[in-house]
């Protein structure tokens, strides 16, 4: 099934994600973090892409799983800044023979040795959303990032970029990880006032090691509100203590995004099916029990 399907269908959708075995290593563990977290029943689940090296063998192999054995909607997602056109159309072919309809488009990071825009075929997320529409009538989602993407000095030229990719042909974005529900509620007064109106799904990190949080936060640019932050100072170096302040304070943001409008959720699970089941059952009356 379409994920824009789903969402425009619900009043309130929940989706989990996992990542892929690194290369070589065993899928086994995965597969069964994967088969726990699909009882859940979410609305679709991603899979990242990346950890498998080559052109993401194991990222469809996962996605395939999930959708094929265990019923549950997939989105594979796809980078391009390290690939060839012909890799990125290898990759799109082997997520249509598994019979996955929804790729998330996305540029990838930038790798250390990069040199440049003439030796690469794919230099942002727009030029891969549009060779996948070449390849088929798929459901293509972007990423998007609330406090700006930390390459990009001004929010305004992020957005105009934004904007650019969504007009390439993406049907849905999903935020990078936020602690301020804030900051999400200004990004989409911007970005729909600059006619974006697509829906907009809120990736949600439950925090869970607080030695592993600045690091994060260094990555994608989020910025910790000081509420956040003394949860970490008291309980950080208390992993079973951090770990269910983690759960609550995801669970309150929910919540209030739930109650201030927003329909999408989505939950970087990382592949922990007990940190997600302890979510879903803090919220077992506030997004439908029809799931179980
Ligand atoms: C929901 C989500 C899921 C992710 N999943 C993965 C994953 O599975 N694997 C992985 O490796 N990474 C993943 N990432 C990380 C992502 O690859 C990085 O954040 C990457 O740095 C940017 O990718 P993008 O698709 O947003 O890039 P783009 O949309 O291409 O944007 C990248 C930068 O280029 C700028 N830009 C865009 N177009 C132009 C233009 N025409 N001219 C000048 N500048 C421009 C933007 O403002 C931005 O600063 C994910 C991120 C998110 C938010």
């Amino acid at each position: 099934m379409k994920i824009i399907d789903i969402l425009n269908s619900k009043e309130v959708t929940l989706s989990y994600e996992v990542f892929p075995p690194k290369k070589d290593m065993p899928f086994e563990p995965i597969v069964a973090a994967v088969d726990k977290l699909c009882m859940d029943k979410p609305d679709f689940m991603s899979v990242t892409y990346g950890a498998g090296g080559g052109i993401g063998h194991n990222t469809i192999k996962i996605a395939d799983h999930v959708q094929n054995d265990l019923g549950v909607t997939s989105l594979a997602h796809l980078t391009c800044i390290s690939s060839t056109k012909e890799q990125v159309a290898e990759a799109i072919e082997g997520i249509k023979a598994a019979g996955i309809e929804n790729i998330l488009a996305l540029r990838g990071d930038i790798p250390a040795d990069f040199q440049g825009t003439t030796t690469c075929d794919f230099r942002y997320a727009s030029d891969l959303v549009r060779e996948i529409k070449k390849h088929g009538d798929f459901c293509i989602g972007a990423a998007c990032y609330p406090e700006g993407h930390t390459e990009c000095e001004h929010k305004a030229d992020d957005i105009r970029h934004l904007k650019e990719k969504v007009d390439a042909g993406v049907d849905f974005l999903t935020t990078q990880m936020f602690f301020d529900n804030n900051m999400l509620y200004n990004f989409l007064y911007r970005i729909r006032e600059k006619g974006i109106t697509v829906p907009v799904i809120a990736g949600i990190m439950p925090v869970t090691n607080g030695k592993q949080i600045a690091r994060s936060c260094q990555l994608s640019g989020a910025e910790l509100p000081a509420r956040f932050k003394a949860i970490v100072d008291k309980f950080g170096d208390n992993p079973e203590a951090m770990k269910q302040a983690g759960i609550a304070y995801a669970t309150d943001q929910i919540i209030d995004l739930i109650a201030n409008g927003v329909r999408g959720i989505h939950i970087y699970t990382m592949n922990k099916p007990d940190v997600a089941q302890s979510i879903r059952n803090n919220l077992s009356h506030i997004i439908g029990s029809d799931r179980k």
